[in-house]
């Protein structure tokens, strides 16, 4: 019999302690299924996803179309590398191009690639087309920005954690405080500087959601100085904050736009960068590129986890829940001193605890929030980040308001 065999929740947790680096610090709780907005642990208690990977699971967990076009997939072609055609790609790609409206897009797999892909198309597109001197090409960025883990990346994160003794660092970045478009014009004004490479809303470091008019502002300040506007909506893209991408709200094309997480409903790794020909064109064969890039299997598990962000409008459902969401929390904390504020857009969306950055009780909330039945994690310092698949109904919506309510308001320091 299997239950024999069947490890506990504790046992498991050692095994990954024991055997595994510490790279992260999950919350004790040992998932084994999921379905929709509901995941399971190991004991067989029930839990609403207030993470979702990330926003990798907008389309909640183990959606049945997204598997069944990985399972039939998988049963037929699974990898050609990119040295030979094959017949799902071009599909994949007319698909995609169209459904974001770009000329081109170039698949990668995690979302770390495509940022470092959108930051080689920019530097190349810097020296053979805006005329700057070889090696010279700067991008600003802005501070608190999180766009992945690789050595390049970490190079201009203003995280300790990120990059302290990972050095040395790739230069040829500006960074500028994230929010601030006066900053962003005076950088814009420095020689060689070809992109802007910025998040819509800063998902990682705690869900800022910046001024109404910034991201129309920033991209203003590009074009009159032609520097390409790069928008990494690994996290806010794919209808997370009530539009199909947070750059909707306010009508802006990005010259690059960067996305990963749900474009595969967390079914598979799959990431984007998406351009026009007059950007895109710059890469030429051998130049840039990935084995498993848009390989089969992801491209029609991407085109199946699209479909339904379309065919279940999930942005329109993001937009409406998430406004309901907002008011229900600051109702409750009209009740309570523990919680400051909350903000967000859609269902992207953190709640601010009155304690200091780097106490405990954000985490100890979560551990409470986790006992009556809810899964969210703090993000940086004192931020909760509430984060539900957007399949979400208006019901289960309020029984997680409840849950959240009845743990606040219960919870002692
Ligand atoms: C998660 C994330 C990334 C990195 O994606 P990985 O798949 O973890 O490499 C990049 N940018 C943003 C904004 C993200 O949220």
């Amino acid at each position: 019999m299997v239950t024999l065999d069947k490890l506990s929740s504790e046992e498991l947790m050692q095994l990954e302690d024991r055997y595994g680096a510490h790279n992260y610090h999950p919350l004790p709780v040992v998932l084994t299924k999921g379905e929709g907005v509901y995941v399971w642990d190991v004991e067989g208690k029930k839990y609403f996803d207030f993470l979702s990977a990330y926003s990798a699971v907008n389309q909640g967990h183990c959606h049945p179309k997204i598997v069944k076009a990985l399972i039939d997939q998988a049963q037929t072609l699974t990898l050609t590398s990119r040295a030979f055609y094959n017949d799902t790609l071009g599909v994949y790609e007319k698909f995609v191009a169209e459904y974001f409206g770009f000329d081109k897009v170039l698949p990668m797999n995690t979302g770390a690639e495509a940022v470092e892909t959108a930051i080689k198309i920019a530097r190349k597109w810097g020296y053979e087309k805006k005329g700057v001197a070889e090696n010279q090409a700067q991008i600003i960025v802005c501070e608190q920005n999180f766009h992945g883990r690789t050595t390049t990346i970490i190079s201009f994160s203003s995280d300790p954690d990120a990059n302290t003794n990972f050095g040395p660092f790739t230069p040829g970045f500006i960074r500028i405080p994230y929010n601030d478009l006066d900053a962003l014009a005076e950088a814009a004004k420095q020689a060689n500087v070809i992109g802007f490479l910025v998040e819509p809303i800063q998902g990682e470091a705690g869900v800022y959601v910046p001024d109404e008019g910034y991201l129309a502002g920033a991209k203003e300040i590009c074009s009159k100085n032609n520097i390409l506007f790069i928008a990494d909506e690994v996290q806010t893209g794919i209808a997370r904050t009530g539009k199909l991408l947070a750059v909707d709200h306010e009508n802006v094309k990005p010259d690059i736009l960067i996305l990963g997480k749900a474009i595969s409903g967390g079914v598979y790794p799959v990431s984007a960068v998406f351009a026009n020909d007059d950007i895109m064109m710059v890469i030429k064969p051998g130049q840039h590129g990935s084995t498993f890039g848009g390989n089969p299997l992801a491209a029609k598990v991407a085109i199946a986890a699209l479909e339904v962000v379309t065919e279940e409008k999930l942005a329109e459902n993001s937009e409406r829940l998430g406004q309901l969401f907002r008011k229900e929390m600051n109702r409750i904390i009209e009740k309570t001193d523990l919680i400051l504020k909350v903000r967000g857009k859609g269902l992207l969306n953190a709640i601010i605890v009155n304690d200091t950055e780097d106490s405990k009780t954000a985490w100890n909330l979560c551990v409470e929030l986790k006992n009556n039945g809810l899964l969210a994690k703090p993000t940086h310092g004192n931020i909760i980040r509430f984060a539900p698949p957007l399949v979400m109904t208006e019901e289960q919506l309020m029984e997680c308001v409840a849950i959240i309510e009845k743990t606040i308001l219960e919870f002692k320091k």
